[in-house]
């Protein structure tokens, strides 16, 4: 069975921060909210206005909410996907910070077609976002799964030509 990994956080164009990472394999849900502990004010001001507008803007997770660290969380995801022949994602920055991180064989969806959930779709029961119309990891996660239950990719994930 196909295992997604998203992940929602912030990006400054060179580094991705998570803040919410997801393993998801079909109805087995894992979800970590991300403390971020760097003081916020040791952040350069360009990367400080963007991680204030995702956080009221995008996925509405403030810096420094959250309940595990990222070396906790990162641990969790590892065990996860340790038997994983690839995991799947979408976006090219998610899609290198997970390569970089696990080392594992990372399908960015972005190249083959994969939609993007429409906003006005778009509505989270997850308790970790404050804001309303919040990205969340595990709706995306489910969202990719299903796309990837349409059968285009082998257990190793190699695109079947149609
Ligand atoms: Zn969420």
């Amino acid at each position: 069975m196909a295992c997604v990994v998203e992940v929602q956080g912030f990006c400054n164009g060179k580094n991705f921060i998570p803040k919410e990472m997801c393993v998801l394999k079909g109805k087995d849900v894992h979800c970590f909210h991300i403390k971020c502990v760097k003081n916020i004010s040791s952040v350069g001001e360009k990367e400080r206005k963007m991680i204030s507008w995702a956080a009221n803007h995008y996925h509405g997770m403030s810096w420094d909410s959250g309940n595990f660290l990222i070396d906790e969380a990162t641990q969790k995801v590892r065990d996860l996907i340790a038997n994983e022949p690839c995991i799947y994602t979408k976006g090219r920055e998610k899609a290198l910070y997970l390569a970089n991180t696990f080392n594992k064989k990372v399908i960015d969806l972005s190249l083959f077609g994969c939609p993007s959930i429409r906003k006005k779709e778009y509505k989270t029961n997850c308790p970790h976002h404050k804001t309303f119309n919040s990205h969340c990891a595990v709706d995306s996660a489910k969202y990719l799964f299903e796309f990837l239950s349409n059968g285009h990719f082998d257990v190793d994930g190699n695109f079947k030509k149609a």
